[in-house]
């Protein structure tokens, strides 16, 4: 049994999530959270009195006066994010509410792993300063990274293609920027955590994402909780095998999901018919044409994709899926088929339907769901709001190295 501070704290933590994802009056947060409307008033005060939330116009309604809705305060804290790519960097700061308030993107390419961090800690301290809150409270810094990472150390291990970063401790490199909490987490798992607060995910309790591009990434919510694995080895979906007898995977593995269902794969199918097919985009041109030949490549793909898809809903029962990446460009056929496919094969498939869906959050979710990872930690109550003073005589000197 927990002890009455415990379950303040939990209840209080209740409040901020639902609030994170909507405004919702006191009526309505007692009702979801089956407190009593005394006991919401009480924590919507404390928190009104502390600056975390904040009430909104009320809604308009034919039937009388409607109820006031709470919302979080966009001005409490603010979080940084940081992105690192194969193909570049990107930084911003985000509110409270996990609005994107700034971006700037850093150039890195050719420069050694010593000049791209000047550069990026240079950005980020440039940012801090010139968007800070009013408050001058953080939430803290979140980095995502191509994986695999160790997101308890706070270091990109051995990413392909990713040389330059590999065995970097990026946690302990930031943690002279004064910002308070720098989290590492490798970007699929990002972007699951964003799917869950703002975009597809909101609806489900568990839910699997795929990131199909280059590599297949992936991320796994359960009955409200990312899954997190020990060290963040797990959620590798693209790394489980369809074919025992396939091809020989980077990973060690034969006949992992990506060797069939990646961009590049499919593309290098589509090159041998004709070597004008460059772009995802071409090939679904061509499939959405009636072309035959690239038609029978994506339900290839959409096969793979959803054989994997379904081992995975055999084991966890999940309510959906979230595809994102480069495939959301024109990707309603290839949803169709991977929706079509899992239904068809699921053993849950007598009792339910499970429905795949795009990525609503458009082109570059990245940086919002890197600043999104110290909002998530807060809001799980695994650290605090730090406030940082305007002197730190620190941020001069890293400004004038980069
Ligand atoms: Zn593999």
């Amino acid at each position: 049994m927990k002890n009455a501070q415990e379950m303040k704290a939990g209840n209080r933590l209740k409040v901020l999530r639902l609030l994170r994802r909507e405004s919702l009056s006191r009526a309505e947060l007692a009702e979801r959270t089956g407190l009593t409307r005394a006991a919401m008033s009480l924590i919507v005060g404390k928190l009104l009195t502390e600056g975390m939330v904040e009430e909104a116009p009320r809604r308009k309604s034919a039937a009388g006066r409607r109820p006031v809705p709470v919302e979080l305060r966009p001005e409490y804290a603010y979080t940084l994010g940081l992105t690192i790519s194969r193909t570049g960097s990107d930084a911003g700061v985000a509110d409270f509410r996990g609005r994107l308030l700034c971006r700037e993107a850093i150039e890195i390419a050719g420069l050694t792993r010593q000049e791209a961090l000047r550069r990026m800690k240079a950005c980020l301290c440039g940012l801090m300063r010139r968007c800070a809150p009013p408050s001058r409270r953080w939430l803290g810094l979140g980095i995502s990274t191509p994986g695999p990472v160790d997101v308890a150390a706070g270091t990109i291990l051995n990413p392909p293609n990713f040389e330059i970063w590999h065995n970097a401790c990026l946690a302990a490199e930031m943690k002279d920027l004064g910002v308070g909490y720098v989290f590492l987490e490798n970007n699929a798992q990002a972007l699951t955590m964003a799917e869950k607060t703002f975009g597809a995910g909101r609806a489900s309790r568990s839910f699997v994402l795929l990131e199909v591009e280059a590599g297949i990434g992936s991320g796994i919510v359960s009955n409200d909780r990312l899954y997190a694995g020990w060290r963040g080895f797990g959620n590798e979906i693209g790394h489980t095998s369809i074919d025992m007898n396939g091809p020989r995977c980077d990973c060690g593995l034969p006949g992992c999901v990506e060797m069939y269902a990646a961009v590049p794969r499919v593309l290098a199918q589509a090159r041998k018919r004709d070597p004008r097919i460059r772009s995802w985009r071409a090939l679904m041109d061509r499939a959405a044409g009636g072309d035959a030949f690239c038609l029978e490549l994506v339900k290839e793909q959409a096969r793979a994709l959803g054989t994997a898809l379904v081992n995975v809903i055999n084991v966890l029962e999940l309510d959906a899926v979230v595809l994102t990446g480069d495939v959301l460009e024109r990707g309603e056929m290839l949803r169709a088929e991977v929706e079509r496919f899992l239904n068809q094969h699921a053993i849950n498939r007598w009792l339910r339907q499970v429905p795949v869906l795009l990525s609503p959050l458009g082109e570059r979710p990245e940086l919002m769901a890197a600043a999104g990872i110290p909002a998530e930690k807060f809001f799980e109550g695994l650290c605090q709001a730090v406030r940082v003073r305007p002197d730190r005589p620190k941020r001069k000197r890293l400004e004038s190295k980069g």
